[in-house]
This record gives structure tokens, C-alpha cells and sequence, in this order.
């Protein structure tokens, strides 16, 4: 197997991908890229890192950001909590290790939003250090080529994986061998039609051998998505020709945490119209009069990792006076300023559609 490993790390050099955080071994930089590239494909995650690089090219410049601006410079790429912990890691790191990454696993793993898989990317690829990055690239290589019949969604997967890349790398260059294995799996080990002609592990591959590339990596299915129903109420008011909108800051914790959106209400089931404006008016979002329903929008699906958010916008102008509970617990933002507000991807695209931002 150690040529075989040779050979990949002969291979990486040849064909790697020229991404601005492979030309580095700076930690702040690498540990950007793997915040922005989870749950994000490289050529979707691109530009948000080049922006989020420009804008903030050292960690200390990061940590003194504000944050509503990271949250707009992150806007689309979804899972905001990444976003909030990346600015609390990044405000851990200045004050407590003066700007510098600790160069030790557990204290990496201590940071907020660093879990084991971006901690053994830091301590790997910034300070050489031997640690297995284990990524669904790198559990598809090894599965096909070990035959690992493990489902890769259990929990011991990991630690089968990880000692097994640990045990690989052990006479190589970590930054190399765990960069290697992943562009491997991204670019010739891929999910469907793997070109085995062009793999540099083809002569040791169990699944290659076997003809049973398409058997691995095995994956216990998942449980069947839930779906929600939401309610959307943009409610406006307008004052010497001037358009305004209610917008709510959402809680700390949960979906789309400190986001802004519409009021809402989310249900099991879908909401009928009537119910869902005595809804509001019950709970303080309408007067009991005195206000238009100026447009029900189509529904809006959106997908979560566990749920299923199907939405619905209910456009209401209110032309008396306006319910003192909406005062109190909302924003009145003009039309104009909308787009200063980090949003969900899901009331992005509303707003764009019915041309409230650009
Ligand atoms: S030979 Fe084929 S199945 Fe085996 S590791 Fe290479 S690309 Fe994957």
C-alpha cells in the first residue's frame, strides 16, 4: 500500500485544484475555508471566501466585525450558526492566544463551532501535524478501497476511519496525504462513474478488483424529513408616501439564529387562509380592521438537513392604527433599508421576487 500512497501523493501534486487555501498554511485562512466549505460545495463556497478574505483579511480584523456585517457577507450560504460561531471562535482566539491558532487539538476543539474534523484540518494542513481529516470523499475512498462495509453514517465509522487514515499517513507529509485523499475523492473517486483508469490506488482497490464500486460506502438510511408550514406576514405601513415593514429579529438558538424575517407562525399542517389572519389578530400582529390583504404569495419550499419548510407570504398594508404589540416586539424598517438586514435564504428569495430588494 505504501507505493500505492506514494503514487496518490505523486498524483495530488499533478492534479490538484488551484484554490487560494491550498496555497497556504496559514491557519486563519485554512480554518475560513473549512467553516465556509461545510455543507457547501468548493465552487458555491469560492466567492463567499474570497469576500470573506478581502473584507477581513486577518483574524483580528474579524473579530473586532460587527455582527450584522458577517451575517450579510454570509447571506446564502445557509446554517448561519456557522456564521456566529466563526465570529465567537474569532474573538476567543485574539483575546485569549493573542491572534494565533493554538497548535494543539484539544484546545483547537475548545473553540466555538471547532469540532474534531475542522480542528484535525487546522493542526494538519496549517502545522503539519498528524491528525486524519476524514471527509465524505475521504470515507468514500477508503470504503472502496478496504471494502468497508461500515455504514459511514454510524458512529463508529468515524473512529474506524479516522485511525485507518492515521495509520496510511503515518510516513507521509499530514497536509499532503489528508489534502490528497480528499481531492481524490472529489475529482477520480467520485460518487457515481469512478475513474478507476486514472486512479493512482487502482492496483490495491478491493471495489476496483471486485467490480463493487457502486456497492460502497454503505450508509444506513435516513430518517424521512418532516415538513413544516410557515406563515408569513409582511406587514406594511405607510407614512408620507414612504413604504414600511415589520421585520423580527429571530432568538439566539434554533434555525436562522439572530436572522431577520417576517412574523410567523409555523404549523404541522397547512394554515387556511381565514385561520392564519385570526391567527394574527388574535395574537396582536392585525387590528381587528383597518387593514388590506394586498397579495398571498405562492408557496416557498425550502429544504433543511431534517425538515421540509414549505412557506407562504401574506402581504398586509394596515391603514389605522397599529397594534401596540407590533411596536413593541418588532423593527419598522423603511423599503429602502431592507437590504442592510441578514435574511434566510427562503425570505431572500421572496423579497427578490416580489422586487422588495435586488
Ligand atoms: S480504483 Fe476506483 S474505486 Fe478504487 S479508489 Fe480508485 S477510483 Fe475509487
Amino acid at each position: 500500500m505504501n507505493n500505492s500512497i506514494k503514487n496518490l501523493l505523486v498524483w495530488y501534486q499533478k492534479n490538484e485544484r488551484q484554490l487560494p487555501w491550498r496555497q497556504t498554511s496559514n491557519p486563519y485562512y485554512i480554518w475560513l475555508s473549512e467553516v465556509i466549505l461545510q455543507q457547501t460545495r468548493v465552487d458555491q463556497g469560492l466567492p463567499y471566501y474570497i469576500r470573506f478574505t478581502e473584507k477581513y483579511p486577518d483574524i483580528a480584523l474579524l473579530a473586532s466585525a460587527n455582527e450584522q456585517d458577517v451575517f450579510k457577507l454570509w447571506q446564502g450560504l445557509g446554517y448561519y450558526s456557522r456564521a456566529t460561531n466563526m465570529l465567537k471562535a474569532a474573538r476567543e482566539i485574539v483575546s485569549t492566544y493573542h491572534s494565533e491558532f493554538p497548535k494543539n487539538m484539544n484546545l483547537l476543539m475548545k473553540l466555538p463551532g471547532i469540532g474534531s474534523y475542522t480542528a484535525a484540518a487546522i493542526a494538519s494542513m496549517a502545522f503539519n501535524m498528524p491528525h486524519g481529516v476524514v471527509d465524505g470523499n475521504v470515507y468514500r475512498v477508503l470504503s472502496r478501497l478496504y471494502g468497508i462495509a461500515t455504514p459511514i453514517n454510524s458512529s463508529r465509522a468515524h473512529t474506524q476511519f479516522l485511525v485507518l487514515t492515521e495509520e496510511l499517513m503515518s510516513t507521509h507529509s499530514p497536509a499532503l496525504f489528508n489534502q490528497a485523499m480528499m481531492e481524490l475523492g472529489a475529482l477520480v473517486c467520485k460518487p457515481q462513474n469512478p475513474d478507476c483508469l486514472a486512479c493512482p490506488l487502482q492496483s490495491n482497490c478491493f471495489a476496483f478488483s471486485h467490480k463493487q464500486q457502486g456497492d460502497f460506502p454503505v450508509k444506513t438510511p435516513k430518517a424521512k424529513q418532516k415538513t413544516r408550514y410557515l406563515t408569513y406576514y409582511v406587514i406594511s405601513v405607510t407614512t408620507n408616501g414612504h413604504a414600511q415593514f415589520f421585520l423580527n429579529q429571530r432568538k439566539s438558538t434554533g434555525i436562522w439564529a439572530n436572522l431577520f424575517d417576517f412574523p410567523s407562525f409555523e404549523t404541522h399542517q397547512p394554515l387556511p387562509f381565514d385561520q392564519a389572519i385570526h391567527q394574527a389578530i388574535d395574537n396582536g400582529l392585525l387590528p381587528n380592521d383597518s387593514f388590506n390583504i394586498t397579495q398571498v404569495s405562492n408557496e416557498y419550499k425550502h429544504l433543511l438537513t431534517h425538515r421540509i419548510l414549505r412557506a407562504r407570504f401574506i402581504s398586509i398594508q394596515i391603514s389605522g392604527a397599529i397594534p401596540a404589540n407590533l411596536i413593541k416586539s418588532l423593527l419598522l424598517i423603511n423599503q429602502t433599508s431592507l437590504s442592510e438586514y441578514p435574511v434566510p435564504v427562503l425570505v431572500e428569495r421572496y423579497l427578490r421576487d416580489v422586487k422588495l430588494i435586488e
